[in-house]
């Protein structure tokens, strides 16, 4: 059977009508999914015995099973166990605006980054869009609070898992139900060209963070594997298309390895590919893992987001979170 959370309130709709039943019950069920939060389908408000009944023989209510849940300041780190026995992390953060959450979008990832431990296991397979709602809502549940950012930055590559990627945003967006805004989600990819063009025909305003890393290829290709299929060229186009396109602001990710691409040269031929291009540079210190590379120290960050300044790049750095719990960013695996 098929897990409810998975359905967009336009899946609901259809299902209903091929049902012989209304239309308007799909946004009912969503109510109550959501709004009301109930565990099981016979506890939604209003719905005929009929609707509840439809509901029964069709669809699954089953959540995640939180395996451990460790927190240090400001962050809480889960470990849920999927249904097929695989485990999968998420992170929520406490800033001044608010709850962000970090949710996982597969089980290992297949991109190969060379500082990042999520990759250490390669992709097992894609979540079900389900599977990334559940993380909100038992999150949500155990904390008993609301969470108002989402980043799909977690383990795996989301673009990689791209239909339920897009589904699990619509059900997040949805109004009736947990209706979290669409300017408080952010997409991360490493670079996936043929997706990133995908994603600007959705007519989405979604936030998109881009894993550059990197201000050439050479270097890009040393510590990214996906450099070798879409040069930065080609990335940079396609990304300048996108805002365009959107007119949104993209995020360009830049984790400081220290010794490898953090140095003065990188920093103005950094500034100079994004000169013009509507976007930031967020530079993220390095969450040491199980690979060769050290963290940049904090002169050499402070150095660096100089330059960007001075050449009038947007540039901010990201502030560390959770890395006592090895709940930072990159630090997230699926192996246990
Ligand atoms: N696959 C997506 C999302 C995953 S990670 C992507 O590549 O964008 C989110 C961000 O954390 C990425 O920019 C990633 O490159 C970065 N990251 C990975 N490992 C890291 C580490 N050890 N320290 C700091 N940032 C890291």
């Amino acid at each position: 059977m098929e897990n409810i959370y998975g359905k967009t309130k336009e899946d609901l709709e259809q299902f209903f009508i091929a049902n012989n039943d209304k239309k308007f019950r799909a946004t009912q069920v969503i109510e109550g999914l959501y709004k009301q939060r109930v565990s099981d389908f016979n506890s939604i408000n209003n719905i005929s015995n009929n609707a509840k009944e439809l509901l029964l023989n069709n669809f699954s209510i089953e959540k995640l099973k939180i395996i451990t849940k460790q927190s240090d300041k400001d962050v809480w780190k889960y470990l849920f166990e999927l249904s097929d026995g695989e485990k999968i992390e998420a992170v929520v953060m406490n800033h001044d605006y608010g709850l962000s959450m970090c949710v996982s979008t597969q089980v290992g990832c297949n991109m190969g980054c060379s500082f990042c431990e999520s990759g250490r296991l390669k992709r097992v397979r894609n979540l079900e869009t389900h599977e990334m709602v559940l993380q909100l809502l038992t999150i949500e549940e155990d904390l008993d609070k609301r969470i108002s950012s989402v980043v799909l930055m977690g383990i795996g590559e989301p673009l990689d898992n791209y239909d339920n990627v897009i589904k699990f945003i619509k059900i997040l967006n949805e109004h009736k139900g947990i209706d979290i805004g669409i300017r408080h989600i952010t997409i991360s990819t490493c670079g996936i060209v043929p997706k990133i063009e995908k994603l600007m025909n959705e007519d989405m305003q979604v936030n998109l963070a881009i894993s550059l890393h990197a201000p050439n290829d050479s270097l890009r290709k040393q510590i990214m594997p996906i450099a070798n299929a879409y040069d930065i060229t080609l990335l940079m186009d396609t990304v300048k298309k996108y805002i365009d396109k959107t007119s949104r602001r993209v995020t360009f990710e830049y984790v400081m390895l220290s010794g490898v691409n953090d140095t003065e040269e990188c920093a103005i031929e950094l500034g100079n590919l994004l000169k013009g291009v509507n976007g930031y540079v967020n530079l993220i210190p390095y969450n040491k893992t199980s690979s060769k590379y050290e963290k940049s120290n904090t002169y050499t960050i402070n150095k660096f987001y100089d330059i960007l300044k001075k050449m009038r790049i947007n540039v901010t750095v990201r502030r560390e979170f959770g890395s006592k719990v090895d709940a930072a960013c990159g630090q997230l695996r699926s192996k246990y």
